[in-house]
């Protein structure tokens, strides 16, 4: 079967490491035809419109996408292109793996993590007032009377909301998503001591939903002992669910923890199965053209999108060919190497250049 994907090439180093993971992909032998489309600063440049309705169709077509990581140009009124893609297709999931490779030098061992965090609700809503506003004083005297409390008058406020819909999914997503990937346990994070509503009603929908998982445990922890356990003993973790906010902290915690933002993988998916992959990292302006920058993140975001589109096999082949690459520490990226000068560092290009060897060989 060949299946058809939306790939994205970015700017910046994007399309040099959307190239070495497009060329990894398919040394697995997974036939895959590529509908190629720009977003974002290139599609500015082209066609005069940074979201040009052939993209958004595309991925909605094909509703599996693979995203070079694209610069958010300021000053040019242009929306945050993950935020649009986020808005344009619901994509309520954010999906962050962590996991140490031998070979990356990261301050813990040992972690293999999966975070899911919920993308849409909480204080990232967007819904804020500021200061001197006609709206900031018609919303503080609502809450001040409904809340009988008192907010200062030099208190800017933001308003978060996590909704029965928005935990539903999500939970039920990190459910599915240790179900179909072989998970044990699912752990649920929250603040519901001090936000007894919000918070309170994201861990009761967890509770209800791990009911309809009897072969996955499930617990719960409070997000500040969560952050000192993730340091101490990641070990005991496997799939944690947070909203919005925790997600997007302790996610870069993890991404920490198993040795920055330049290896870590993520995934955006979406209510109608739409699913985005991506690195973590930017689009490294500084080095574009280079065929310097690492294209691992990009590549075992590749490995995420193959186990989604069903070609599980070809994506454990490929997480080995990476793993194997980096842990004997030879034909790998500056960045990788204990010096960063380190004249025997290779490129872009020769980085999947060893990758697909090893998958060939
Ligand atoms: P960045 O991640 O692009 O780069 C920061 C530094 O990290 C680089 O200078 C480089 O030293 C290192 N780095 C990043 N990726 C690397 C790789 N693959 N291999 C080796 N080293 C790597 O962060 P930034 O400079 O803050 O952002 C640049 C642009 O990217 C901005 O416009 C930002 O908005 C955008 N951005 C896009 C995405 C996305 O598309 N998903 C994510 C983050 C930032």
């Amino acid at each position: 079967m060949t299946h058809r994907i939306t790939l994205i090439p970015g700017d910046g180093t994007g399309p040099e490491i959307v190239e070495a993971t497009r060329r990894a992909i398919e040394a697995t032998g997974v036939r895959i035809e590529w509908d190629v489309h720009d977003i974002g600063v290139p599609a500015l440049q082209k066609y005069g419109d940074p979201f040009p309705k052939s993209a958004l169709d595309s991925v909605r077509r094909n509703k599996v996408g693979l995203k070079g990581p694209l610069t958010t140009e300021l000053g040019t009124g242009m929306r945050s292109v993950n935020v649009a893609l986020r808005k344009e297709f619901d994509l309520y999931a954010n999906l962050r793996p962590g996991k140490t490779y031998r070979g990356v030098r990261a301050p813990v061992g040992n972690v293999d993590l999966v975070i899911v965090r919920e993308n849409i609700e909480d204080l990232y809503a967007g819904i804020e007032f500021d200061l001197g506003t006609p709206e900031l004083a018609r919303v503080r005297a609502v809450i001040e009377e409904a809340a009988h409390t008192k907010i200062r008058e030099d208190a800017a406020i933001a308003i978060k909301y996590i909704s029965v819909m928005g935990s539903r999914r999500i939970v039920k997503f990190a459910f599915e998503y240790a179900r179909a990937n072989g998970r044990k346990k699912v752990t649920a994070v929250h603040k519901s001591n001090i936000m007894k509503f919000a918070d309170g009603l994201f861990l009761r929908i967890a509770r209800e939903i791990a009911q309809e998982y009897p072969d996955i445990a499930f617990e719960d922890r409070i997000v500040d002992n969560m952050c000192m356990q993730l340091v101490q003993k990641p070990e005991l973790y496997d799939v944690l669910v947070l909203p919005n906010l925790y997600g997007d902290i302790v996610s870069d915690l993890v991404a920490g923890l198993v040795g920055g933002l330049g290896v870590a993988p993520g995934a955006n998916i979406g209510e109608d199965g739409v699913a985005v992959f991506e690195a973590i990292h930017g689009s490294a302006p500084r080095y574009a053209g280079q065929n310097k920058v690492n294209p691992m993140a990009l590549m075992l975001a590749g490995v995420l999108m193959l186990r989604h589109i069903g070609e599980r096999e070809a994506g454990d082949r490929l997480e080995r060919a990476i793993a194997g690459v980096v842990a004997e520490g030879r034909d790998v990226t500056y960045d990788l190497k204990a010096d960063r000068d380190d004249p025997t560092a290779v490129g872009t290009k020769e980085f999947a250049d060893a990758v697909i060897r090893r998958l060939k060989g």
